[in-house]
Protein backbone atom coordinates (compact mmCIF):
# COMPACT_ATOMS: atom_id res chain seq x y z
CA UNK A 1 0.00 0.00 0.00
CA UNK A 2 2.65 2.25 0.64
CA UNK A 3 5.00 1.38 -2.39
CA UNK A 4 1.42 2.16 -4.09
CA UNK A 5 1.31 5.68 -2.99
CA UNK A 6 4.88 6.48 -3.77
CA UNK A 7 3.89 5.35 -7.53
CA UNK A 8 0.86 7.32 -7.32
CA UNK A 9 2.60 10.44 -6.40
CA UNK A 10 5.65 10.09 -8.73
CA UNK A 11 3.03 9.35 -11.60
CA UNK A 12 1.39 12.47 -10.60
CA UNK A 13 4.41 14.77 -10.54
CA UNK A 14 5.96 13.23 -13.93
CA UNK A 15 2.51 13.99 -15.14
CA UNK A 16 2.82 17.80 -14.18
CA UNK A 17 5.96 17.81 -15.53
CA UNK A 18 5.78 16.71 -18.68
CA UNK A 19 2.82 19.17 -19.10
CA UNK A 20 4.71 21.56 -18.47
CA UNK A 21 7.41 20.87 -20.74
CA UNK A 22 4.87 20.24 -23.75
CA UNK A 23 3.53 23.90 -23.18
CA UNK A 24 6.47 25.68 -23.04
CA UNK A 25 7.21 23.82 -26.05
CA UNK A 26 4.62 24.80 -27.93
CA UNK A 27 5.05 28.50 -26.58
CA UNK A 28 8.34 28.81 -27.46
CA UNK A 29 7.17 27.51 -30.96
CA UNK A 30 4.50 30.35 -31.55
CA UNK A 31 6.96 33.34 -30.42
CA UNK A 32 10.10 31.93 -32.35
CA UNK A 33 8.28 30.71 -35.65
CA UNK A 34 5.79 32.90 -36.23
CA UNK A 35 7.35 36.24 -37.21
CA UNK A 36 4.90 38.82 -35.94
CA UNK A 37 5.36 39.09 -32.02
CA UNK A 38 2.51 40.96 -31.26
CA UNK A 39 1.94 42.33 -27.89
CA UNK A 40 -1.12 40.19 -27.83
CA UNK A 41 0.55 37.23 -28.34
CA UNK A 42 2.93 38.09 -25.89
CA UNK A 43 0.07 39.04 -23.88
CA UNK A 44 -1.16 35.51 -24.45
CA UNK A 45 2.16 33.62 -23.80
CA UNK A 46 2.53 35.14 -20.44
CA UNK A 47 -1.27 33.88 -19.61
CA UNK A 48 0.27 30.36 -20.80
CA UNK A 49 3.31 31.01 -18.32
CA UNK A 50 1.48 31.70 -15.76
CA UNK A 51 -1.56 29.24 -15.64
CA UNK A 52 1.84 26.78 -16.37
CA UNK A 53 3.19 27.61 -12.73
CA UNK A 54 0.25 27.50 -11.54
CA UNK A 55 -0.86 23.77 -12.51
CA UNK A 56 3.13 22.47 -11.66
CA UNK A 57 2.69 24.60 -8.64
CA UNK A 58 -0.43 22.50 -8.12
CA UNK A 59 0.74 18.89 -9.42
CA UNK A 60 3.89 19.46 -6.61
CA UNK A 61 1.67 20.19 -4.20
CA UNK A 62 -0.53 17.32 -4.68
CA UNK A 63 2.54 15.26 -5.22
CA UNK A 64 4.45 16.46 -1.73
CA UNK A 65 1.17 15.89 0.28
CA UNK A 66 1.14 12.14 -1.33
CA UNK A 67 4.62 11.58 -0.35
CA UNK A 68 4.18 13.14 3.31
CA UNK A 69 1.11 11.15 3.92
CA UNK A 70 3.42 7.82 3.15
CA UNK A 71 6.19 8.83 4.94
CA UNK A 72 3.72 9.38 8.00
CA UNK A 73 1.89 6.10 7.00
CA UNK A 74 5.09 4.13 7.86
CA UNK A 75 6.87 5.74 10.55
CA UNK A 76 3.45 5.59 12.19
CA UNK A 77 3.30 2.65 15.25
CA UNK A 78 1.11 -0.22 15.09
CA UNK A 79 -2.12 -0.22 15.54
CA UNK A 80 -2.62 -0.24 19.43
CA UNK A 81 -3.61 -3.71 19.92
CA UNK A 82 -6.98 -4.04 21.60
CA UNK A 83 -7.58 -0.97 23.13
CA UNK A 84 -10.62 -1.97 25.12
CA UNK A 85 -9.13 -4.71 27.33
CA UNK A 86 -9.30 -4.01 30.84
CA UNK A 87 -5.60 -4.40 31.44
CA UNK A 88 -1.93 -3.95 29.49
CA UNK A 89 0.37 -6.72 28.32
CA UNK A 90 2.44 -4.79 30.78
CA UNK A 91 -0.36 -4.97 33.64
CA UNK A 92 0.05 -8.51 33.68
CA UNK A 93 3.72 -8.64 33.59
CA UNK A 94 4.24 -6.78 36.39
CA UNK A 95 1.28 -8.46 38.33
CA UNK A 96 2.91 -11.85 37.25
CA UNK A 97 6.22 -10.31 38.70
CA UNK A 98 4.80 -9.59 41.91
CA UNK A 99 2.61 -13.09 42.58
CA UNK A 100 5.95 -15.50 41.98
CA UNK A 101 8.09 -14.63 45.29
CA UNK A 102 4.73 -16.03 47.29
CA UNK A 103 4.51 -18.97 45.14
CA UNK A 104 7.63 -20.06 45.10
CA UNK A 105 7.48 -19.68 49.19
CA UNK A 106 3.93 -21.74 49.56
CA UNK A 107 4.79 -24.63 46.97
CA UNK A 108 8.37 -25.30 48.36
CA UNK A 109 9.86 -24.84 44.76
CA UNK A 110 11.90 -22.08 42.72
CA UNK A 111 11.65 -21.38 39.23
CA UNK A 112 14.69 -22.36 37.15
CA UNK A 113 13.14 -20.07 34.16
CA UNK A 114 10.04 -18.04 34.65
CA UNK A 115 6.82 -18.43 32.19
CA UNK A 116 6.14 -15.40 30.10
CA UNK A 117 2.60 -14.10 30.29
CA UNK A 118 0.54 -13.25 27.33
CA UNK A 119 -3.03 -11.72 26.67
CA UNK A 120 -4.32 -13.39 24.00
CA UNK A 121 -8.21 -12.93 22.33
CA UNK A 122 -10.67 -15.26 21.42
CA UNK A 123 -8.57 -16.24 17.80
CA UNK A 124 -5.89 -17.23 19.43
CA UNK A 125 -7.36 -19.42 22.61
CA UNK A 126 -8.67 -21.57 19.35
CA UNK A 127 -4.98 -21.81 18.09
CA UNK A 128 -4.12 -22.91 21.28
CA UNK A 129 -7.34 -25.51 21.75
CA UNK A 130 -6.22 -26.66 18.19
CA UNK A 131 -2.31 -27.13 19.14
CA UNK A 132 -3.56 -28.82 22.65
CA UNK A 133 -6.23 -31.06 20.63
CA UNK A 134 -2.85 -32.28 18.90
CA UNK A 135 -2.01 -33.54 22.60
CA UNK A 136 -2.21 -37.73 22.07
CA UNK A 137 -5.75 -37.33 21.66
CA UNK A 138 -7.28 -38.88 18.60
CA UNK A 139 -11.14 -38.66 19.58
CA UNK A 140 -11.32 -35.73 22.06
CA UNK A 141 -14.94 -34.55 20.81
CA UNK A 142 -15.97 -37.23 23.55
CA UNK A 143 -12.62 -37.20 25.33
CA UNK A 144 -11.67 -33.50 26.61
CA UNK A 145 -8.81 -32.90 29.34
CA UNK A 146 -9.41 -31.29 31.91
CA UNK A 147 -6.93 -28.43 30.23
CA UNK A 148 -8.94 -28.59 27.00
CA UNK A 149 -12.12 -28.14 29.07
CA UNK A 150 -10.29 -24.89 30.74
CA UNK A 151 -9.29 -23.69 26.80
CA UNK A 152 -13.01 -24.15 25.74
CA UNK A 153 -14.10 -22.52 28.82
CA UNK A 154 -11.68 -19.34 27.55
CA UNK A 155 -12.95 -19.62 24.08
CA UNK A 156 -17.06 -19.32 24.77
CA UNK A 157 -17.22 -17.37 27.35
CA UNK A 158 -20.80 -16.30 27.51
CA UNK A 159 -21.88 -19.72 26.96
CA UNK A 160 -20.25 -21.52 29.95
CA UNK A 161 -17.79 -20.67 32.37
CA UNK A 162 -16.55 -17.28 32.17
CA UNK A 163 -14.74 -17.13 35.16
CA UNK A 164 -11.59 -19.39 32.85
CA UNK A 165 -9.58 -16.46 32.02
CA UNK A 166 -5.78 -17.97 32.85
CA UNK A 167 -4.47 -20.48 31.22
CA UNK A 168 -0.92 -22.57 31.17
CA UNK A 169 0.15 -23.65 27.86
CA UNK A 170 1.74 -27.31 27.85
CA UNK A 171 3.35 -27.30 25.06
CA UNK A 172 4.52 -23.74 25.13
CA UNK A 173 5.45 -23.19 28.70
CA UNK A 174 4.01 -19.57 28.62
CA UNK A 175 0.92 -18.54 30.48
CA UNK A 176 -2.08 -17.23 28.88
CA UNK A 177 -4.74 -14.93 30.23
CA UNK A 178 -8.16 -13.68 28.44
CA UNK A 179 -8.59 -9.81 28.91
CA UNK A 180 -11.65 -10.26 27.47
CA UNK A 181 -13.41 -12.43 29.89
CA UNK A 182 -12.11 -10.34 33.17
CA UNK A 183 -15.61 -8.45 33.63
CA UNK A 184 -17.77 -11.09 33.49
CA UNK A 185 -15.26 -12.49 35.88
CA UNK A 186 -15.42 -9.91 38.52
CA UNK A 187 -19.39 -9.79 37.57
CA UNK A 188 -19.97 -13.10 38.92
CA UNK A 189 -17.37 -12.90 41.25
CA UNK A 190 -19.71 -10.22 42.67
CA UNK A 191 -16.89 -8.07 43.27
CA UNK A 192 -15.59 -4.64 41.69
CA UNK A 193 -13.27 -3.68 38.63
CA UNK A 194 -10.92 -2.54 42.09
CA UNK A 195 -10.52 -6.01 42.30
CA UNK A 196 -9.38 -6.53 38.89
CA UNK A 197 -5.39 -7.08 39.70
CA UNK A 198 -5.78 -9.07 42.98
CA UNK A 199 -8.28 -11.30 40.77
CA UNK A 200 -5.75 -11.74 37.73
CA UNK A 201 -2.51 -11.94 40.48
CA UNK A 202 -4.47 -14.79 42.11
CA UNK A 203 -5.79 -16.30 38.50
CA UNK A 204 -1.73 -16.03 37.73
CA UNK A 205 -0.78 -17.84 41.19
CA UNK A 206 -2.83 -20.49 39.72
CA UNK A 207 -1.38 -20.74 36.47
CA UNK A 208 2.19 -20.53 37.75
CA UNK A 209 1.49 -23.52 40.09
CA UNK A 210 1.38 -25.65 36.95
CA UNK A 211 4.44 -24.08 35.27
CA UNK A 212 6.27 -25.47 38.46
CA UNK A 213 4.47 -28.80 37.82
CA UNK A 214 5.64 -28.58 34.19
CA UNK A 215 9.18 -28.02 35.50
CA UNK A 216 9.06 -30.55 38.12
CA UNK A 217 7.50 -33.35 36.09
CA UNK A 218 7.00 -32.57 32.44
CA UNK A 219 2.59 -32.11 32.01
CA UNK A 220 2.82 -32.50 28.10
CA UNK A 221 4.18 -36.09 28.65
CA UNK A 222 2.30 -36.98 31.56
CA UNK A 223 -1.21 -35.64 29.66
CA UNK A 224 -0.70 -36.98 26.64
CA UNK A 225 -3.29 -39.58 25.60
CA UNK A 226 -4.97 -38.76 28.90
CA UNK A 227 -9.21 -38.69 28.15
CA UNK A 228 -10.81 -38.43 31.53
CA UNK A 229 -10.39 -34.88 33.24
CA UNK A 230 -11.22 -37.25 35.72
CA UNK A 231 -7.82 -39.13 35.64
CA UNK A 232 -6.05 -39.20 39.11
CA UNK A 233 -2.88 -37.36 37.87
CA UNK A 234 -5.41 -34.82 35.98
CA UNK A 235 -6.98 -34.09 39.36
CA UNK A 236 -3.66 -34.05 41.46
CA UNK A 237 -2.12 -31.11 39.40
CA UNK A 238 -5.32 -29.39 39.57
CA UNK A 239 -5.84 -29.86 43.36
CA UNK A 240 -2.53 -28.66 43.82
CA UNK A 241 -2.98 -25.06 41.87
CA UNK A 242 -6.22 -24.86 43.82
CA UNK A 243 -5.02 -25.27 47.59
CA UNK A 244 -1.41 -22.73 46.51
CA UNK A 245 -3.47 -20.67 45.08
CA UNK A 246 -5.24 -20.54 48.19
CA UNK A 247 -1.98 -20.19 50.38
CA UNK A 248 -1.15 -17.31 48.05
CA UNK A 249 -4.13 -15.72 48.91
CA UNK A 250 -3.36 -16.18 52.91
CA UNK A 251 0.01 -14.66 51.99
CA UNK A 252 -1.27 -12.01 50.40
CA UNK A 253 -4.32 -11.06 52.54
CA UNK A 254 -6.56 -12.01 49.71
CA UNK A 255 -8.67 -14.75 51.30
CA UNK A 256 -11.90 -13.31 50.74
CA UNK A 257 -11.58 -12.22 46.95
CA UNK A 258 -10.33 -16.22 46.45
CA UNK A 259 -12.60 -17.61 48.50
CA UNK A 260 -15.68 -15.75 46.12
CA UNK A 261 -12.67 -17.27 42.40
CA UNK A 262 -12.58 -20.69 44.42
CA UNK A 263 -16.59 -21.05 44.30
CA UNK A 264 -16.82 -20.12 40.54
CA UNK A 265 -14.57 -22.64 40.14
CA UNK A 266 -15.35 -25.24 42.32
CA UNK A 267 -19.45 -24.97 40.83
CA UNK A 268 -20.69 -23.87 44.67
CA UNK A 269 -21.65 -20.25 43.45
CA UNK A 270 -23.70 -21.14 40.84
CA UNK A 271 -25.47 -24.99 39.48
CA UNK A 272 -23.13 -26.01 36.75
CA UNK A 273 -23.96 -28.25 34.30
CA UNK A 274 -22.14 -30.16 31.31
CA UNK A 275 -18.25 -29.07 30.79
CA UNK A 276 -18.98 -26.90 33.75
CA UNK A 277 -19.78 -29.42 36.03
CA UNK A 278 -16.96 -31.50 34.91
CA UNK A 279 -14.07 -29.01 35.44
CA UNK A 280 -15.98 -28.09 38.93
CA UNK A 281 -15.98 -31.97 39.80
CA UNK A 282 -11.68 -31.85 38.89
CA UNK A 283 -11.25 -28.87 41.27
CA UNK A 284 -13.05 -29.78 44.09
CA UNK A 285 -12.00 -33.28 44.40
CA UNK A 286 -8.08 -32.22 43.73
CA UNK A 287 -8.26 -29.39 46.18
CA UNK A 288 -9.61 -32.08 48.90
CA UNK A 289 -7.08 -35.06 48.24
CA UNK A 290 -4.40 -32.25 48.16
CA UNK A 291 -5.47 -29.99 51.36
CA UNK A 292 -5.28 -34.03 53.20
CA UNK A 293 -1.80 -34.46 51.74
CA UNK A 294 -1.01 -30.82 53.18
CA UNK A 295 -2.23 -30.97 56.36
CA UNK A 296 -0.23 -34.26 57.02
CA UNK A 297 2.86 -33.32 55.12
CA UNK A 298 3.06 -30.20 53.97
CA UNK A 299 3.98 -28.66 50.33
CA UNK A 300 6.20 -31.63 49.96
CA UNK A 301 3.48 -33.99 50.72
CA UNK A 302 1.85 -33.01 47.69
CA UNK A 303 4.54 -33.12 45.11
CA UNK A 304 4.71 -36.26 46.43
CA UNK A 305 0.99 -37.24 45.11
CA UNK A 306 2.11 -35.14 41.69
CA UNK A 307 5.23 -37.86 41.06
CA UNK A 308 3.26 -40.51 41.97
CA UNK A 309 -0.93 -39.90 42.24
CA UNK A 310 -3.59 -42.25 43.82
CA UNK A 311 -4.45 -45.17 41.63
CA UNK A 312 -8.07 -43.98 41.84
CA UNK A 313 -9.96 -40.59 43.01
ZN1 LIG B 1 -5.65 -25.29 36.57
Amino acid sequence: MRKASYRLAALVMSVGLLITVMLTAMVGFNMYFRNTVSLQERASSLLIFTFLSVVVFLFSIVGISMIQRALRKAAAPPRKPRPDFPFSQQDASAWMVSIIPAVEKVSGRSFSTYPTVKLVDWLEVGALLADELGTGCEKCSDALTNHLLELTAMQSSLRMMPYVIGKYGIRTGEIYLLPENSDRLLEEAGLDSSHLDDVIRLTLAHELVHALQDQETGLAERLAGQRDPMAPFNVVIEGQAMVLQAEVARELGLCEIEARLAALLEGRAAPKSGDAKRMADVYRAGKEIMRGAMQDGGAEAMWDLIETPPASV
